[in-house]
């Protein structure tokens, strides 16, 4: 049985190309960049190197603004603590309802700490509030936080608009945006996003597990959250990752060289699978409505099924999709931000998120198309509301 993959929010596959660049630097070029003779040379040059192409990545003015962390999670913690240190008289943060884990559990820690906090919501297609974000901005707020694109619904997130907004309001306020969910599949401009910091994680663009970057522009100070040598200039303490650094600058070129492709096929066949999908199953719904997302992924509420025994069925074929966040999946909680969207009850159980990459073929998704409206029709006719069932397919005949 082959394997489908379409669970690359959760994490991606490692492109061949980047082990190869990897390897000497897990062999046989394993001095410490730091070290000052010779051997030492080729490795403190591939981490400038890996910093000159992230640089590039993100459109950064200058190499400075770099620093090379272990993942996404520690650019959104290093970002969100290093600012509210250095600014210690202002309490008051913002930040959505939908964001990752990484992000709304250390407001929710912040929140014990003393910090004013607001959570922006959004509407049933996932949008913004933009006006509710505008009216939280005070004199107080140290640092707003705003995911780029969602990684459940794929929901992109106008970060222009946003960061005029909140400089028009604050000057001051510092915006934090994690870009974990788009590199790879947009372009990531920091300076046309205005924002002051933006965090990525490796293992999403085709990288291992265990890198990340973020991006801090040279007006903004940040507090070190690891405290030892000199490294990142005195903001991440920490002999250099030399072989991840290198894989992620190679993932991150190659992804640079794909953006057209994922705008393009990656999308043909994500809107291929939803639309057969949702023309196909009689009680499938679209989580987000026709708004800016990004190519690869979808969300689809099956109504009055699980989702996770849909996942079991998927699983039992090969194909790999996901409900809710790699991060929460597990848990029975339904997930927060179909919550947030307000999608029905009747739904939220039994939403999909089914995830493309570079590696997804058509062959891949034609086989998803063929097999699951016969899965839906199975669990649909075990579900015990069928009077709803019967009701809901007279209303969408
Ligand atoms: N932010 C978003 C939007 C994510 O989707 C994820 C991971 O799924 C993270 C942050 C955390 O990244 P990492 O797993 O590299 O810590």
């Amino acid at each position: 049985m082959s394997l489908i993959y379409l669970d690359n929010n959760a994490t991606t596959k490692v492109d061949p190309q980047v082990v190869e660049a990897m390897m000497p630097f897990l062999t046989d070029e394993y001095a410490n960049p730091s070290s000052i003779y010779d051997f030492a040379k080729r490795s403190n040059h591939a981490v400038k190197e890996a910093r000159g192409v992230l640089k590039d990545f993100f459109n950064a003015e200058n190499e400075k603004e770099i620093i090379f962390t272990s993942c996404g999670s520690e650019s959104a913690n290093m970002a969100i603590r290093g600012v509210l240190n250095m600014n210690k008289n202002k309490r008051h943060v913002i930040t959505t309802k939908v964001e990752h884990p990484c992000v709304l559990n250390l407001y929710q820690a912040l929140e014990k700490e003393g910090y004013k906090v607001d959570y922006i919501g959004v509407n049933s297609n996932g949008e913004l509030d933009l006006a509710e974000l505008s009216e939280k901005i005070s004199d107080d707020t140290a640092i707003v936080s705003i995911m780029y694109a969602n990684n459940e619904t794929g929901v992109i997130f106008p970060i222009e608009k946003i960061s005029e907004i909140i400089k028009s309001k604050n000057k001051e306020t510092k915006f934090f945006v994690d870009a974990v969910q788009v590199s790879g599949k947009i372009p990531i401009d920091v300076q046309a996003m205005g924002a002051d910091l933006v965090g990525v994680s490796g293992h999403k663009f085709h990288a291992p597990k265990g890198i990340g970057a973020l991006y801090v522009n040279s007006k903004t100070l940040l507090k070190p959250l690891i405290i030892g040598g000199h490294q990142e200039r005195g903001r991440r303490a920490g002999t250099e990752n030399v072989p991840y650094i290198v894989g992620m600058a190679k993932a991150a070129e190659l992804a640079t060289d794909h953006l057209k492709y994922e705008a393009t096929e990656v999308k043909r066949l994500r809107d291929k699978l939803e639309a057969n999908i949702l023309k196909n199953v009689f009680n499938a719904r679209l989580n987000a409505g026709i708004v800016n997302r990004v190519p690869n992924t979808t969300n689809i509420g099956f109504e009055y099924i699980e989702g996770e025994l849909i996942l079991l069925h998927l699983s039992d074929l090969g194909i790999c999709a996901s409900s809710g966040s790699a991060c929460t999946s597990g848990s029975l909680e339904p997930s927060h931000v179909l919550r947030a969207m307000n999608v029905p009850f009747t739904a939220i159980h039994g939403s999909i998120r089914f995830s493309l990459s570079k590696y997804t073929t058509e062959k891949d998704i034609d086989y998803v198309c063929e097999k699951m409206p016969s899965i839906i029709e199975k669990l649909t006719n075990l579900s015990p509301f069928q009077d709803e069932l019967e009701a809901l397919k007279k209303l969408r005949q």
